[in-house]
C-alpha cells in the first residue's frame, strides 16, 4: 500500500535514472518549481543532461556509481522503465524514496509479466501466450488464432523486437528473427482507434487523469495525438476506470500511461503499460493546467496532484529524424500558424527513426488542432528560402 509521506520540497534535488526527452522535460519542469535536478545518463551531453544540474555518467549496472548518486538525491525516479531493478533496490536499501517502487519497473519493464499482471487483476488484454520455444510456438497459435504478433518480453518499444505472423509457414523464421528464449504471441487485434489515457497517482493514493487522448501510429511509432479523443463518452469512462483499477493494483504513485486497442464492437482491450509520463500525454504541456511531467514532479515529491483540465482541445506530431533529411526543418513557416508550439529535444544526430522533438497545436476543437498540426509539420518541408512569402493564416 502506499503510505502518506511527508513532501519533498522545492530545493531539494530529484534524481532522474534514464536521459531522454521525457526526463528533459520532467527536468523543465523541476526547475520551474525551484527543485534541483541530477540525471544518472549512460551518455554525457543528453537531452535531460542538458537541462539538469548535474549529469552523471555512467552504467546502470555500475552499483558503486548507483549508490553515490542515489547519496546525493532526495528522491529517485525513471524515465524509463528498463532500467535494472537493482538501482531500485539500492536507493531503497540508502533510504532515498523510489517512485514509482521498484515492483512498478519489474512488472513492466517484462511484457509477459505485464500482461500476466493485467490478466490477473481482471483487465482485459490481447489474447496471448507466453512461449519458450518453437515449439511451444506452434502449440499456441490454435488459441491464439492468426494473423498474430510475436514480441520479445524485454526491452520492446516502439515496434521493436516484433514480427508479424500471417500463416503457419512464418513461425520458423518469426522464432528465429527474434534471437530470444521467450516471447509473446499476441492476437492481431483488428482495432478502430487507438487510445491510451495517462494518469497520475499520489502518495496518499489520490488519483487523477487526463481524460482519453486518441493516438495514431506510423510503422509501430506514435506519430499523432489527439486530445480529446473522438469516441463515445461511455467508451472513455469505461477507459477511465480500467486506468485507475491498473494504477490501483499496481500500487503507482507518478504517472503511468495505459495504451489500449478499441475493437470494432467497442471492446477495449490493454496493449502495454509505461509507468512514466508518456509520448501521447506530450500535448498537456500547452494544453493542460498541469503537465503530465509537473504532475510527475508532484507525485514523487508527494505534493498534492495539480488540476488535469484541458485548457482546450490539441493535438500533437512527432518530429522524427527522417523530417531532417533533406536539410534543416522550415521552423518559421510552421511557427507561423498561430496556436503551433515547438518542442525539440537537443538530440544532436537527427537518424531516421529518431524521436527529435513534437508539435502541439491548440484550437477550438480536436478535429481543428488535428489539422493545423499537420499542416504545421508539412510546412516543416517548405524550403527555407521562402519563409516570407508563407502567409500567416
Ligand atoms: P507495442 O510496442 O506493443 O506498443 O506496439 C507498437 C504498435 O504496434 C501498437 O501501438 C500498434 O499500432 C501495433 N500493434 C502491436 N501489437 C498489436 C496487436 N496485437 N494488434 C494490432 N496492432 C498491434
Amino acid at each position: 500500500m502506499s503510505n502518506s509521506s511527508a513532501p519533498i520540497l522545492p530545493g531539494a534535488t530529484i534524481g532522474v535514472f534514464g536521459s531522454g526527452q521525457l526526463g528533459r522535460m520532467m527536468a523543465l519542469a523541476a526547475r520551474s518549481m525551484g527543485y534541483g535536478i541530477a540525471v544518472f545518463s549512460p551518455e554525457a551531453g543528453s537531452p535531460t543532461g542538458q537541462i539538469a544540474d548535474r549529469e552523471v555518467v555512467a552504467d546502470y549496472a555500475d552499483d558503486d556509481a548507483v549508490r553515490a548518486f542515489v547519496r546525493g538525491v532526495h528522491v529517485v525516479t525513471f524515465e524509463f522503465e528498463n532500467v535494472p531493478s537493482s538501482v531500485a533496490a539500492i536507493a531503497q536499501a540508502e533510504g532515498v524514496p523510489v517512485r514509482p517502487g521498484g515492483h512498478v519497473l519489474h512488472t513492466a519493464q517484462q511484457r509477459g509479466r505485464e500482461k500476466s499482471f493485467l490478466r490477473q487483476a481482471g483487465i482485459p488484454v490481447t489474447p496471448f501466450a507466453i512461449v519458450n520455444s518453437l515449439n511451444a510456438l506452434r502449440d499456441a497459435v490454435a488459441p491464439i488464432g492468426l494473423p498474430a504478433v510475436l514480441k520479445t518480453t524485454a526491452f520492446g518499444y516502439d515496434g521493436k523486437g516484433q514480427v508479424p505472423i500471417h500463416t503457419h509457414a512464418d513461425l520458423a523464421a518469426a522464432w528465429a528473427a527474434l534471437k530470444t528464449g521467450e516471447a509473446i504471441l499476441e492476437r492481431w487485434v483488428d482495432f478502430s482507434h487507438e487510445l491510451s489515457v495517462v494518469a497520475a497517482r499520489g502518495c496518499d493514493g489520490s488519483f487523477v487523469h487526463y481524460g482519453v487522448l486518441e493516438n495514431r501510429h506510423a510503422h509501430h511509432i506514435l506519430d499523432v495525438t489527439v486530445a480529446p479523443a473522438r469516441i463515445p463518452p461511455v467508451i472513455a469512462s469505461q477507459a477511465v476506470e480500467l486506468a485507475r483499477a491498473v494504477l490501483v493494483a499496481l500500487d503507482v504513485v507518478g504517472v503511468l500511461c495505459v495504451e489500449f486497442f478499441l475493437t470494432h464492437d467497442g471492446t477495449l482491450l490493454v496493449n502495454e503499460l509505461a509507468p512514466r509520463p508518456h509520448n501521447s500525454g506530450h500535448l498537456t504541456i500547452d494544453a493542460a493546467v498541469t503537465s503530465q511531467f509537473e504532475q510527475q514532479v508532484r507525485a514523487v515529491c508527494a505534493l498534492p496532484l495539480g488540476s488535469t483540465d484541458l485548457v482546450r482541445p490539441a493535438a500533437m506530431a512527432n518530429l522524427l529524424g527522417d523530417l531532417w533529411q533533406p536539410g534543416e526543418p522550415n521552423w518559421a513557416a510552421a511557427l507561423a500558424l498561430p496556436g503551433v508550439k515547438l518542442h525539440l529535444y537537443g538530440k544532436r544526430i537527427p537518424r531516421p527513426g529518431r524521436k527529435m522533438g513534437h508539435l502541439t497545436a491548440t484550437a477550438a476543437a480536436p478535429d481543428q488542432a488535428e489539422r493545423l498540426v499537420l499542416e504545421a509539420r508539412r510546412r516543416l518541408a517548405i524550403a527555407t528560402f521562402g519563409i516570407e512569402t508563407v502567409p500567416a493564416r
